[in-house]
């Protein structure tokens, strides 16, 4: 007999970009009202949970110091939320093995609070329906819905409320990632004040857009790729508009600021164009990395799990 397995449930998730992002007018809670089609891409994070007499924190890989280690990070909030909810004084030790961006705009946080969501019911078999992991999800954040959905998706209200877009193919993606973060509060208020007292329109999915997905053509895609927060990213990080022009100048066939930024997406023809575009981006010193991912994937799913009780 080999050493006892130790119990652990580990929970993989995605990374998303907004394909389309239409940002409506400020709401009375401090919300805009959005409108949104995200879609999931295979750039992820591994999230394991593990029995553990105290609660802890670990996250690994590259952007391992930028991601708090207390109750302020999402995973963490997240396990909170379902032991308040469960009635359980249990504790987990959380690691994250992280390679969504930080503060990239990739809703690289709200993946780990969907993770953590889903390990830990696992974990302590809660029964939780999926409308109530749902639930759970919206309570921590606007984005954290769609990373336990993933594939591609409408948001609207803050961006919690999804309905699955019918999307025929796969697409290649090339991210721009800049080691800078962008503030998504401080984007926000950007967008404000650049549209200072113009009348905002409440905001809807374009038929352009949903053309593009249902008939998988990549270059009406690429044509319909919109981002309402984009000139408020670029106004607050101008060297976004020379990774935008360089990306488009090497091939790309369309680009978009991700969510706040500041990482910037390439939509490509294929992988051998995308391969193509990461060489360039990098040779010219473009960003600070660039990776390729693509997409639509699942949303966060279990991808190991050994249990003892
Ligand atoms: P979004 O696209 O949802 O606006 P983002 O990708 O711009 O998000 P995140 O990577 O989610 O940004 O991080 C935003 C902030 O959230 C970070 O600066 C960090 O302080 C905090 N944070 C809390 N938990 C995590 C986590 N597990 N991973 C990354 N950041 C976290």
């Amino acid at each position: 007999m080999g050493a006892p397995t130790e119990t652990a449930v580990t929970v993989r998730v995605p990374a998303k970009v907004n394909l389309e992002l239409r940002v409506g007018p400020l709401r009375d809670d401090g919300f805009h009202s959005l409108s949104t089609v995200f879609h999931a891409v295979d750039l992820v994070d591994d999230v394991t949970v593990r029995p553990a007499s105290t609660s802890s924190i670990v996250t690994t890989g590259p952007y391992a110091d930028a991601v708090p280690a207390g109750p302020d990070n999402l995973a963490m909030r997240a396990a909170r939320l379902i032991a308040e909810r469960v009635g359980t004084d249990e504790h987990v030790a959380i690691e994250i093995a992280k390679s969504i961006p930080v503060a990239g705009g990739m809703a690289g946080g709200s993946a780990d609070a969907a993770a953590a969501l889903v390990a830990v019911d696992a974990l302590w078999d809660t029964g939780f329906s999926p409308r109530e992991l749902h639930e759970l999800a919206a309570e921590l954040g606007s984005d954290v819905p769609f990373a336990l959905h993933g594939g591609t998706a409408i948001g609207s209200g803050r961006g919690e409320q999804l309905v699955p877009v019918l999307a025929k193919g796969t697409f290649e993606w090339v991210f721009a990632l800049h080691h800078e973060g962008l503030s998504t509060p401080a984007v926000y208020a950007e967008c404000d004040r650049l549209r200072g007292r113009e009348p905002v329109a409440e905001p809807e999915p374009s038929s352009g857009m949903m053309a593009a997905l249902r008939a998988g053509d990549v270059d009406a895609l690429a044509d319909n790729l919109h981002n309402d927060l984009q000139p408020a990213a670029c106004s607050l990080m101008p060297r976004l508009r020379d990774t935008i022009a360089a990306g488009l100048d090497e091939g790309a066939l369309g680009a978009i600021v991700s969510g706040s930024g500041p990482t910037v997406a390439f939509l490509c023809g294929d992988r051998s164009e995308a391969l193509n575009l990461m060489v360039s981006l990098t040779a010219g010193n473009i960003a600070d990395e660039v990776v390729g991912a693509s997409g639509p994937v699942h949303g966060a799913h279990v991808v190991h799990d050994v249990r003892r009780r």
